[in-house]
């Protein structure tokens, strides 16, 4: 007797080895089985007569075995089993490779059914390698329906998973369904037991259609409840109350060099009316590289200090952190505050210093990396905690920054409000789910007079003509970044492009340059030395892998090559681009791609005519689909949540549900569980 519940390994069915792959994809017992859904169907629901059969088609026939037959292709260590089949209209061969043990199955005198592709071979028509179903009940599994393709890894062939999971669908009737009734109702969902049967053999494309929404909208709703529980839980965290200066903010605002843009107010309004409330502000400050974030973040670091209380920031590198002491210095030299710099480089007795500066309150803003969340340094009264380039940080890193408060005995007895800041443009429904428990501010706006960056799709034809313009920026005292290909999950291989273009572009194509190379294999060390000599003029031409720093600023940097631009997303190359054309000068980007073919390239043309980040972030999860958007593997979101994260419209419903739940209290014991479970396997940010 089976159960949910059961081991797989008391499935009769399961042997050890298959045991063991199964267990490889997590899958252990009955109900993970359920829970592992096909990506596809084949469509063998089409029944003909073999008369009727023709080259190039998909077909399903029932016949009878004629004779069944294994010969060996010696030249290339080969079987191919033959089969003859007979019905009414006519006789039909089929053919496999390397299956010699189908003539087990497929004897003589047993009804069957063939599924699959008509070719010609040896100038005969015949079915090559198709899905076989020896007939002895009217429910097929294999043929004559809709037949789920799973994703076939480790090594788990679909016609397996079909194999033991069709005689247990019977199990469903027992999945109790976690979602309440009215949330079903009001969005037109079918029961989890329906759901989970129709998606593994559903009746018609239909059923398979309903099956899906209904269980995407499980793990998005379930994402959306726990993105806004999480909320709630934030906002009752206590912060302390910064009432608006509008003196200091505008005299401030009046003496910088430019003019805020209007994206700029709001978001630093939005922050302002943050603070002044008693509970804690968890905002991201979104905008596109160069749009002027550092800013905004300086106008709330004033607010704050000049109130009497300290402002920690923290930045994923020691060159970025660096920067913004620059910065956070030149902006504020006027302001009377203390800013300070703490890295893992800053010198003991220097570090010491800080420290106790910091806990007796004697600094105002103090900068840095890591470093910033050990555990020995305390703040007086932190009440603003800042954090750049926030995905480069786990959560855990920036929860420790903004709890870093509570380690002080006599310190303030609250949370410092956060302020992150991110550089990567992310699509609206994204904001909606992955970030479902900030607040966002949006900087779409760039700063005025800004040039645009002249972008360009670069044949091979054209290439030498592309270095030619690079040697002659370079002879302007201009430097060039030189972008590699994206080489899937494979580090190794990635260095070694990389290795292999620095050697080329230096020995062969500009031996009269200076050129230097970043990849991911580098320490963290290693890395920043090589950006900061770059960024000192060291070298003309940095070759890089994707792993290129986020948010440095080379303002003479003015060229790039991207190779293999058409690998990369649109938002991806959007990024890479942003690294140059942040200073006075023209700068020029060079796609550079072997493929005219015109699909890729009305991608690129895109990134010619666009350069909102936001805009290139939608089109790119709508043309790429969101497996292939940077950055959302790391998330862990279930299969069907990602396949989903383009479809606004389930989100929405998903996110007006996990609403409806939460204000009505729909809570049932089910539903926890499931909570629960999902919020240990998905870490969002
Ligand atoms: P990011 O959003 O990438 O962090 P930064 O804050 O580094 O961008 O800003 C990029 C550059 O733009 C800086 O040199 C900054 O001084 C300048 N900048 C910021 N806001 C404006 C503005 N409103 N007008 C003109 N320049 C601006
Ligand atoms: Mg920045």
């Amino acid at each position: 007797m089976l159960t949910l519940d059961s081991k797989i390994e008391e499935i009769k069915k399961v042997g050890p080895t298959y045991l063991r792959k199964l267990y490889k994809l997590n899958l252990k017992t009955v109900r993970d089985l359920f829970f592992h859904f096909p990506h596809r169907y084949d469509d063998f629901s089409k029944f003909v007569s073999i008369a009727q059969l023709k080259q190039g088609e998909i077909a399903t026939i029932q016949g009878e075995i004629i004779e069944t037959k294994n010969t060996n292709i010696f030249p290339r260590r080969m079987t191919l089993t033959e089969a003859l089949i007979k019905d009414k209209t006519g006789t039909i061969k089929s053919i496999w490779f390397n299956q010699p043990y189908l003539t087990e199955t497929l004897k003589k005198g047993k009804a069957v059914n063939l599924s699959g592709k008509l070719v010609f071979r040896k100038k005969v028509l015949c079915f090559s390698n198709p899905a076989y179903e020896i007939i002895n009940k009217p429910e097929t599994t294999h043929t004559g329906r809709l037949v789920p393709i799973y994703h076939e890894t480790a090594g788990l062939t679909s016609r397996y998973l079909r194999y033991i999971i069709k005689p247990l669908l019977y199990l469903t009737e027992k999945v109790s369904d976690f979602l309440p009734l009215e949330i079903k109702k009001e969005f037109n969902l079918i029961n989890l037991n329906q759901a989970l049967k129709q998606i593994h053999f559903p009746d018609n494309l239909l059923s398979a259609k309903k099956a899906r929404e209904r269980l995407a909208f499980n793990e998005l709703f379930l994402i959306q409840l726990s993105n806004l529980k999480q909320k709630k839980e934030l906002e009752k965290e206590k912060s302390v109350l910064i009432p608006f200066n509008q003196k200091l903010i505008k005299s401030f605002v009046k003496n910088l060099p430019f003019k805020l843009t209007n994206d700029q107010r709001i978001a630093a309004w939005e922050i302002f009316q943050d603070l002044e409330k008693p509970k804690s502000m968890n905002r991201l400050l979104d905008g596109d590289v160069g749009s002027g974030k550092t800013i905004v973040s300086i106008l709330a670091g004033l607010q704050v200090s000049k109130a009497g209380y300290q402002v920690a920031l923290m930045a994923p590198t020691e060159i970025l952190a660096k920067q913004h002491f620059q910065t956070f210095k030149t902006f504020l030299k006027n302001s009377g505050l203390k800013i300070s710099l703490l890295t893992s480089s800053t010198k003991k007795a220097e570090k010491d210093k800080l420290k106790k500066q910091a806990k007796e309150g004697k600094t105002n803003i103090i900068i840095g990396t890591h470093s910033l969340i050990q555990k020995d340094l305390f703040f007086k009264n932190l009440a603003l905690a800042i954090v750049d380039e926030q995905h480069r940080f786990g959560v855990a890193q920036r929860a420790a920054l903004q709890k870093r408060i509570h380690q002080i005995p006599d310190g303030l007895p609250t949370t410092p409000h956060l302020l992150s800041m991110t550089a990567t443009p992310i699509p609206r429904t994204l904001t909606l789910t992955i970030y479902g428990d900030l607040d966002i501010s949006l900087i779409k706006e760039m700063p005025k007079g800004r040039k645009k960056i002249m972008t360009k799709i670069t044949l091979p034809s054209q290439r030498q003509k592309t270095y030619d313009f690079i040697k002659k920026q370079v002879k302007e005292k201009k430097q060039v970044f030189v972008i590699c290909p994206l080489i899937d999950d494979s580090e190794k291989l990635e260095v070694k492009s990389v290795t292999q273009e620095y050697e080329k572009l230096k020995n062969d194509i500009f031996p009269d340059l200076r050129i230097s190379m970043l990849h991911g294999k580098l320490k963290p060390k290693e890395k920043e030395e090589i950006m900061n000599n770059f960024k000192k003029r060291k070298s003309d031409i940095l070759v890089s892998t994707s792993v290129v720093e986020v948010g440095v600023d080379i303002p003479n940097a003015t060229a790039m090559m991207i190779e293999g631009a058409d690998r990369f997303g649109l938002a991806q190359l959007h990024q890479f681009r942003g690294r140059i054309g942040r200073g006075k000068d023209q700068s020029y980007c060079f796609l550079l791609t072997q493929s005219p073919a015109k699909k890729t390239n009305q991608r690129l043309q895109a990134l010619i005519n666009c350069r909102d980040g936001f805009e290139l972030a939608e089109k790119d999860l709508q043309i790429r689909g969101p497996g292939d958007f940077t950055g959302l593997r790391q998330w862990g979101l279930p299969n069907l949540a990602m396949a989903s994260l383009s479809d606004l419209d389930l989100i929405k419903k998903s996110r007006r549900g996990a609403e409806i739940v939460l204000e009505k209290n729909l809570f049932n014991p089910e539903l926890e569980k499931k909570l629960k479970e999902s919020e240990q396997v998905i870490h969002l940010e």
